[in-house]
């Protein structure tokens, strides 16, 4: 079901009026309070513009960090509105409150051009829970609610989905709108040849999302500790790989059923520990020592899986290739990363999702040539499980 979004709404919405933004400002912040990556903070940007252009005046939610519904002032947002401020150029106010009068009072006293950033919706203790009654404070906050907080919408929390029942219209904001374009398109209405790319370390979190894609793709190439666990059921010995024993069954049913479109990598990188990266080596897929364990997808596995992308008018990426935090064991990712870059620029549509796999392209400065790159970890996963994301499924119908 599309969603009614931001930019469907006539201006005369928003003139004028407090618009309740939900956005996921939950960034990484080191022991001394800075914040060690905006991608997010920038990545709700555009949607507080598109408002405060049209003179709306935006009201802004976010959890932050995991206090236990309490007040805790090791995550108070107030570090997060100064460098918003400093990031988007318009005075960010911040209001030590949330569900209080003083907070709805704040949101009236609001002057143009001016952004509130109210408290964390975690210090509240009706929040995850998804409370009726702290929904209904929460709304008397706007007059209409926006949710750009994509990668919170798989929780069914009040400032998510129990306030987008309260306070209409509920839309869907810009980013929110770009994420469902991508992941949903994607799922939807490809452009074939459709390549995915599934990694990271288990089968078991994955395993929704390889049931979803494989009658969707072209070709679903694994790379990961998960290539391993596919190994054992192939019958290969994987030495001290990271392998889930009670997945193995499912590993051959899905070898079995997925004609040729799963495809393994034939190669490994292995060495006798991530930390033995100086004797790194590569091997067969059958021939992987019994004292070693295999950490990332081997050179002919990554050109292979290069030229499959190559080819590709779509493709999704989700987990990493080997242990991408430690080199040497990076390549097989950045050979991904690479060759996806390089699909964009011959016209495919390339999408990466999962926090890993996004950080790995951060990393490599190459998310700029992506399609897209989803800010929603948990969020994009269930997403692309088929799964219905309460805090999306909230939102006024289109
Ligand atoms: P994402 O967050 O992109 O969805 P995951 O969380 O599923 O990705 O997986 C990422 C993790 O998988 C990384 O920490 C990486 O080190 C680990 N990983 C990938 N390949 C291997 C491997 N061969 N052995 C052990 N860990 C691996
Ligand atoms: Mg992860």
């Amino acid at each position: 079901m599309k969603k009614k979004t931001l930019r469907s709404l006539p201006d005369s919405q928003l003139c004028s009026k407090r618009v309740l933004v939900r956005l996921d400002l939950n960034v990484p912040i080191d022991d001394s309070g800075h914040v060690t990556d905006d991608t997010r903070i920038r990545a709700s940007i555009p949607t507080l513009e598109y408002i405060l252009k049209r003179g709306g005046r935006p009201i802004v939610l976010s959890h932050f960090g995991r206090p236990k519904g309490k007040p805790d002032p090791r995550y108070t947002l107030q570090p997060v509105a100064d460098v918003l401020e400093s990031l988007c150029g318009h005075r960010v106010v911040f209001c030590e409150t949330t569900d209080t009068d003083e907070a709805i009072k704040a949101t009236h006293e609001l002057p143009h051009g001016e952004i509130l950033l109210l408290e964390n919706t975690r210090f509240l203790v009706g929040e995850e829970s998804n409370d009726e009654g702290l929904a209904r404070t929460l709304a008397e906050l706007g007059d209409l609610f926006v949710n750009d907080a994509f990668g919170a919408a798989h929780r069914a929390h009040a400032s998510t989905a129990g306030v987008a029942h309260q306070l209409h219209p509920a839309v869907a904001g810009l980013l929110m709108e770009r994420e469902l374009d991508y992941l949903g398109g994607a799922l939807a209405d490809p452009k074939h040849p459709f390549v995915a790319i599934l990694g990271g370390s288990k089968i078991s979190g994955k395993i929704d999302v390889i049931r979803e894609l494989l009658p969707k793709v072209d070709a679903l190439l694994i790379g990961g500790a998960m290539a391993c666990t596919f190994y054992k059921a192939m019958g290969y010995e994987v030495g001290n790989s990271l392998v889930e024993p009670d997945r193995i069954d499912l590993a051959r049913e899905l070898i079995d059923t997925s004609g040729t479109r799963l495809i393994l990598p034939h190669d490994a990188m292995v060495a006798r520990n991530m930390d033995d990266g100086s004797n790194a080596h590569t091997v067969k897929r059958d021939a992987i020592p019994a004292d070693e364990a295999m950490f990332d997808i081997g050179p002919g596995t990554a050109q292979s899986y290069a030229r499959a992308i190559a080819s590709a008018k779509t493709v999704l990426w989700n987990g990493p290739m080997g242990v991408f935090e430690k080199p040497p064991f990076d390549a097989g990712t950045l050979a991904v990363a690479r060759a996806m870059a390089d699909s964009t620029d011959h016209g495919a549509i390339t999408i990466v999702g999962g926090g890993d796999s996004a950080a790995a392209v951060t990393g490599a400065r190459l998310a700029a040539r992506m399609s897209h790159v989803s800010t929603g970890g948990g969020a994009s996963l269930e997403f692309l499980e088929g799964k219905e994301l309460p805090g999306v499924a909230a939102l006024d119908d289109a």
